[in-house]
């Protein structure tokens, strides 16, 4: 038994290192996807300030051509008053003509607010472009890291993974083999776990007296009771 379990420490070596590249390989995408969100994210929030900027612009129009009218409205009755005898009709006019002065002094003051707030949006649009722009270059430098990663740790696990394949070619027992790679899914890449005294090193779990016996013994596979791993003894390898 001792020789199997030197042969699966050499092999956990192996698959602690392929479980930490695969870990890395699916990681370093996931990473590249979060940024990039993170900087649409605020290219949406840009775009939607822009699509306000427009809308302001065009309500600042609005007023604009609104107010040219009632300006023009407010010559004819101007000059409509010089014009006229009755005194009645110059009542009427002037009557008008105070709404229309209140009207466009409105107007011109809620024209103002808009250039305002139109102004403020397009700071904020100035400043997330500006730092849109410093995202994108953290980006691009990430992402050409992390081919280059990506390419390394492929090479480095293809590497693992016939080596593996290779100490796989020994004659070990197939049913150790299938616990063993059970284990590996189930335990996050960790199948074997050291014996201290009674305490398992992986779960901290005190195991009977018997089991360390059992593996002083090294006749069969013994397995924690607490974490099912393998268990060995630093002692007796
Ligand atoms: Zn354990």
């Amino acid at each position: 038994m001792q020789e199997t379990i030197q042969v699966l420490l050499s092999l956990q070596e192996l698959d602690t290192k392929i479980h930490s590249l695969k870990g890395e390989l699916k990681r370093l995408p996931k990473e590249r996807e979060k940024r990039r969100a993170a900087i649409d994210g605020r290219i949406v929030t840009r775009d939607e300030l822009d699509g306000a900027i427009q809308q302001l612009a065009l309500r600042v129009k609005e007023i604009d051509m609104d107010t040219t009218i009632s300006r023009q409205r407010m010559r004819k009755l101007e000059k409509g008053m010089e014009e006229t005898g009755d005194q009645s009709l110059v009542m009427a006019y002037q009557h008008e003509l105070r709404s229309l002065k209140r009207d466009v002094s409105q107007a011109e003051e809620e024209g103002l607010d808009f250039v305002t707030q139109s102004d403020g949006f397009r700071e904020k649009c100035d400043a997330i472009t500006a730092e849109v722009e410093a995202e994108e270059l953290v980006f691009l430098e990430f992402q050409e890291n992390m081919k280059k990663e990506v390419v390394e740790a492929e090479a480095a696990l293809a590497k693992l993974e016939a080596e593996r394949a290779a100490k796989m070619k020994g004659d070990l027992d197939p049913n150790i083999v299938s616990v063993y790679e059970r284990l590996l899914i189930s335990r996050e890449g960790i199948a074997l776990a050291n014996l201290d005294g009674r305490t398992c090193q992986c779960c901290w779990m005190e195991v009977p007296a018997n089991l360390s016996v059992r593996i002083a013994r090294g006749v069969d596979l013994v397995t924690c009771p607490s974490c099912d791993r393998i268990l060995y003894s630093a002692t007796y390898n």
